[in-house]
């Protein structure tokens, strides 16, 4: 399985020029040999989701996957500032960040929302990023297990095929104080045998989990190349072509032998 290498931009940039300079800048810099060896995701604002997914259609961009920061779980109706799934999928987006705990932490999100909007996204047939993980470093193992188990609740086994976790330990997001590779292996291997209770082993290994918090181009190639780690989820390091483009070859083969 190729890398995967996630950019959330958050709530950035502040145009939409800017968004598409920046876009551009990340697939300008997709040599052959990027796109053949690493899987690359940049979720945007929704506001720049449209143009983007136009600029992918000029570009005939088909490498790169455009992806939604959050969505909402009903189909349609009084939900004043909600976009549904339909929506995305309309402006052809159909991989979408859920549970961000900065979402959790301002949007007041609990896991019995993001349970429901995970179930709408896989009913619209969307990939879903999880993204889950503690406040408190000496709880990991307990939060990891109370939200994964709360916010797959009803998913069945099939429906995993579309799912990826990523582990973001919230006290190493922006702090640029991330985890240690080896220990956040060993929460990879933690949320990879919840998942095995929850269907098998064979699912358990075929969810990719990404590691989230503080990741830059100085320490990437350390986290890719751990062998439970799928990938990585980057927020602030992604706001910056060579930053990000930098991340994207620490997850090339070539680079991790
Ligand atoms: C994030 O918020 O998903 C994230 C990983 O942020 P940063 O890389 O800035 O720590």
């Amino acid at each position: 399985m190729n890398k995967i290498i996630a950019a959330n931009w958050k709530m950035n940039p502040g145009t939409a020029a800017e968004a598409s300079a920046l876009a551009e800048g990340v697939l300008n810099g997709m040599t052959a040999e990027l796109r053949k060896n690493t899987s690359v995701i940049l979720a945007a604002p929704f506001v720049y989701l449209r143009d983007l997914a136009m600029l992918w259609e000029r570009r005939r961009e088909r490498h790169v996957v455009l992806a939604a920061q959050n969505m909402f779980w009903a189909e349609k109706g009084a939900y004043t500032g909600e976009i549904s799934p339909a929506m995305l999928a309309d402006s052809g987006i159909r991989t979408v960040i859920i549970g961000h705990s900065e979402r959790r932490r301002y949007g007041g999100e609990t896991d019995e929302l993001i349970n429901q909007k995970i179930i709408a996204a896989f009913k619209h047939k969307f990939r879903v990023i999880l993204c889950v993980g503690e406040q408190n470093k000496d709880e990991a193992f307990e939060v990891l297990e109370q939200e994964i188990t709360a916010d797959l609740a009803g998913v069945g086994k099939a429906q995993l095929q579309n799912l990826m976790i990523a582990y973001e330990p919230i006290w190493a997001i922006g702090s640029g104080a991330p985890d240690t590779p080896q220990d956040s292996a060993q929460k990879m291997l933690y949320i990879r045998r919840l998942i095995a209770k929850k269907a098998n082993a064979k699912a358990a290994f075929a969810v990719p989990v990404l590691y989230g918090g503080s990741v830059t181009e100085k320490n990437a190639r350390d986290f890719l190349q751990e062998e439970h780690i799928d990938g990585v989820l980057v927020g602030g390091a992604s706001l910056k072509p060579q930053s990000f483009l930098a991340i994207i070859a620490a997850g090339a083969p070539e680079a991790l032998h």
